[in-house]
């Protein structure tokens, strides 16, 4: 996969502030991108204006700001705490992506280059915890893709060897992980690889990696100390999802590292979906792969939809049948 080189770059002033934000300016600048200076990166009137069908146009576009506000907010499922970290937004297009519902048109990658308050405030929270705690730094972004623009990962991964208690934690779709082999991580650092049958990774995460290469960086990454969880996510139930399903068990049991399959952690996660990714696929992307069937799910507070409680129930009693079967020492973290 070739490194993302946004097709317009646009800027607020304040990235000049940091020598990181002087220095993403200088390579996208060399890189001939049209450069745009804009007021703050949470309101673009000239992007947000644009129709629906410009979506995929507008993935092609980085924003470069610094973030404003850094508050940790407490989890209880990959993570004790949610970091608003590096990045929000992604250049990849996911038919269902979550970030949609938020950011609509808007859900293009925007890196942030202040990262030096976003792990102080990691730092200033373990301390006055006084105990363990494990830190998601992916939850609006994808690290493993933003860090291979800018290291940003890798950095994190050095800066966390050196906080006592505490475990950063990623979930990715991308395989782009050679720069980070080499980390020295002190074990405080964990990858959850997001995995789904290759014809869902291929109609409908579009502009990820495909499954074989997940697979093999699932297994890089073990072999360099880093400890490994899958991320089975999101369970679409797709015409066949039954024999899908099996075909990704047995294709992860035969590739992935027998050690890993000892020591794995698996989190399993059913999709849920917006009107707003309804509404922009509809004009985005109008003849892609039908993978929504409204008679299968139900509202899900406002704006959104999940399978209704039986058709989930079902599915989730078979994905905890094939996890016991091809994984009988994995640990299932949690299923939503
Ligand atoms: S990789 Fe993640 S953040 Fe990017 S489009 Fe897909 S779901 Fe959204």
């Amino acid at each position: 996969m070739r490194e993302f080189v946004p097709s317009k770059v646009f800027y607020e002033k304040a990235i000049f502030d940091y020598s990181f934000g002087n220095r993403l300016f200088e390579k996208y600048s060399k890189l001939g991108c049209e450069m745009i200076e804009i007021e703050g990166h949470h309101n673009i009137p000239m992007l947000r204006e644009q129709p629906y069908s410009k979506f995929g146009k507008m993935k092609s576009y980085l924003i470069l700001g610094t973030r404003k506000t850094i508050k940790l907010t407490p989890n209880n499922l990959s993570a004790d705490y949610i970091v608003p970290f590096t990045s929000s937004g992604c250049s990849a297009m996911c038919l269902y992506c979550y970030l949609v519902c938020n950011f609509f048109n808007c859900s293009y990658l925007r890196i942030f280059v202040n990262r030096e308050d976003m792990i102080n405030a990691v730092i200033k929270q373990t301390f006055k915890l006084g105990k363990h705690a494990v830190y998601e730094l992916g939850c609006n972004s994808d690290m493993v893709l933003e860090n291979s623009l800018t290291g940003n990962l890798k950095w994190a991964i050095e800066k966390f060897a050196h906080i006592q208690n505490a475990t950063a934690t990623f979930a990715t779709k991308f395989h782009m992980v050679d720069d980070l082999l080499d980390c020295k991580h002190n074990g405080h650092t964990q990858m959850r690889i997001s995995v789904n049958p290759e014809i869902i990774i291929k109609r409908i995460e579009l502009g990820t990696s495909d499954l074989i290469s997940r697979i093999e960086a699932a297994n890089k990454m073990f072999n360099a100390g880093y400890r490994i969880g899958l991320n089975i996510a999101p369970i679409i139930l797709i015409e066949n999802w039954k024999q899908h399903y099996i075909e990704l068990f047995k294709l992860l049991h035969i590739k992935l590292n027998k050690d890993l399959q000892k020591n794995l952690f698996i989190e399993i996660i059913f999709m849920t979906y917006g009107y707003a990714n309804i509404s922009i696929n509809k004009e985005a992307f109008p003849n892609s792969y039908s993978f929504f069937n409204k008679d299968l799910m139900q509202p899900k507070g406002r704006g959104k939809m999940q399978y209704k409680p039986e058709i989930r129930n079902e599915a989730e009693a078979f994905l905890r049948k094939l996890v016991k079967n091809y994984f009988p020492d994995a640990e299932i973290s949690y299923v939503v």
